[in-house]
């Protein structure tokens, strides 16, 4: 059996729309002293900047925090990628 090798071609990277995936990015705090979580909110930063301020304000000496945005990318084929006739 003979296989192909596609050396180059034209590839579309952007947000994932499929169904299932959060429309917009997911954020979420974490205390870098113990390592507790805010739970990640979908479009919305405030609860978990809330979050933050409020666990400084129960556990004294508990000041910086890790903040991630996460957002979810699909790659597709572009217009004349061979794989575009292709489903997944
Ligand atoms: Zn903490």
């Amino acid at each position: 059996m003979r296989g192909t090798i596609i050396k180059a071609a034209d590839w579309h990277l952007g947000l994932d729309t499929e169904e299932g995936a959060p429309e917009k990015p997911l954020h979420e705090v974490e205390c870098t002293t113990c390592h507790a979580k805010s739970g990640a909110t979908e479009g919305r930063r405030l609860p978990a900047e809330t979050w933050a301020i409020k666990h400084t304000g129960e556990r004294p000496g508990h000041w910086s925090f890790r903040s991630t945005a996460t957002s979810f990318w699909r790659v597709t084929p572009a217009p004349g990628n061979p794989y575009a006739e292709v489903t997944p």
